[in-house]
């Protein structure tokens, strides 16, 4: 079995990685064509594929499968969840190969592979596919019901995806399980299971523009900004200062990003000034404690310097945990000892997968996989195949 999966992992990751699926968010066609191929390939298996195409702001089709195996014990659902879409491939220039064909390459024991999406979330992907495709070969009947999901949007806020079909469906029941592969170690051996809370912030300075040989004339946002936020930064980290060990770092952690054009000539004192921010906030704060924080902060500084200053909420997702004596955590423990023999220890990170949103939902969720945890929106992206083995045996030995 194993030599036989092996080429077929490779003739499928070549066909999968030359569909470019990157998210329309950075610029890419989205994930229709992939799920096309997705779809097809799963029905020639002789399984249902349900597919939600819900269309996004531009117009663009953004479709989700979800593929359900019936168990032996029906009062048990656990879900994988994958994603198909990607982020861009970047710089070409410092790819190695082309992003959208498969490179493959001979190492020891191993195979590496590289490509746009072979690592995130083609981890998840061929896994799921691996574990379908054993069920189809060998008359499978899992000992619990699976749901197998290819979802769209996760690099871009799961708007078209995860929350559309939260939103418009009711697949996801209270009381299921899932598991999400999109993230992990080469070695296997952590389970996440608590994610820190998320604030993306946008934060517009307002001053007053003018000829910068007369600044005297007016306010220069930019200038003001940079101090603004230099001092946000230093307030909150003393303000929300404390550290929990289960999370890597184990303090929380606030970071000016994006900065939008403020001015096209040098010779022009910026009036407005945006810069964004990425927050990851320990469970013990709430996101409205971090936001009544800076909110008051930007006041006061605004009062002080007569400057303007708005502060919007682009996206925020409070922590989640699930308790880690949870079925669902002490059943992957099991089967991750049991098939790479190593006992995997519980972390938690900071934040962002589709299982924050399932376990506020009271879906208890983990995130788990065999991967390289170096290469996810990488130039030259990899991954070995070893990893696709490893998980989809991993789950394998969980529902067989
Ligand atoms: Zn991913």
């Amino acid at each position: 079995m194993s030599s036989d999966e092996k080429s077929w992992i490779l003739d499928t990751l070549q066909e999968l990685i030359a569909i470019n699926s990157v998210n329309p968010a950075n610029d890419g066609p989205g994930e229709k064509e992939k799920c096309d191929y997705l779809e097809r390939l799963i029905k020639s298996w002789g399984f249902k594929v349900k597919r939600y195409s819900p269309k996004d702001d531009k117009g663009i089709e953004r479709p989700s499968l979800i593929v359900r195996v019936a168990g032996k014990d029906q009062s048990k659902t656990v879900w994988i969840i994958a994603h198909v879409d990607t982020v861009a491939p970047g710089d070409l220039s410092r790819w190695d190969s082309n992003p959208f064909e498969l490179r493959v390459e001979e190492i020891d024991d191993d195979v590496k592979v590289y490509g746009r999406g072979v690592n995130d979330n083609g981890v998840g992907i061929m896994s799921c596919l691996l574990l379908l495709r054993r069920i189809k070969n060998d008359s499978l009947v899992p000992n619990y019901n699976l749901a197998i999901a290819f979802f769209a949007d996760e690099e871009a806020g799961s708007r078209y995806g995860m929350y559309w079909i939260l939103e418009n469906t009711d697949e996801f029941k209270k009381g299921d399980f899932a598991i999400v592969p999109d993230a992990g170690n080469e070695a296997g051996d952590w389970v996440e299971i608590a994610e820190k809370g998320i604030l993306w912030m946008k934060i517009i300075v307002e001053g007053k523009q003018a000829h910068s040989s007369m600044p005297h004339l007016g306010k220069n946002a930019h200038l003001h900004s940079m101090q603004f936020n230099h001092a946000l930064y230093e307030r909150l980290h003393e303000k929300f200062s404390d550290e929990n060990e289960l999370f890597e770092p184990s303090w929380s952690t606030f970071q000016p990003t994006k900065k939008e054009l403020n001015v096209e000539g040098i010779n022009t004192i910026p009036g407005n000034d945006v810069v964004y921010w990425d927050a990851r906030v320990l469970p013990r704060y709430t996101i409205e404690e971090v936001l009544e924080e800076i909110k008051a902060f930007s006041r006061a500084y605004a009062h002080l310097q007569g400057v303007n200053i708005q502060v919007e909420t682009v996206m925020a997702e409070g922590a989640s945990s699930v308790n880690p004596e949870s079925w669902i955590v002490k059943s992957l423990q099991t089967s991750v000892s049991n098939v790479l023999g190593i006992k995997p220890r519980l972390i938690g990170i900071g934040g962002g997968t589709f299982a924050g949103i399932l376990r506020k939902r009271g879906i208890e969720s983990v995130v788990w996989s065999v991967q390289n945890e170096k290469s996810a929106h990488q130039v030259n992206e990899w991954e070995l195949m070893s990893s696709y083995l490893k998980t989809a045996n991993v789950f394998h030995n969980l529902f067989f």
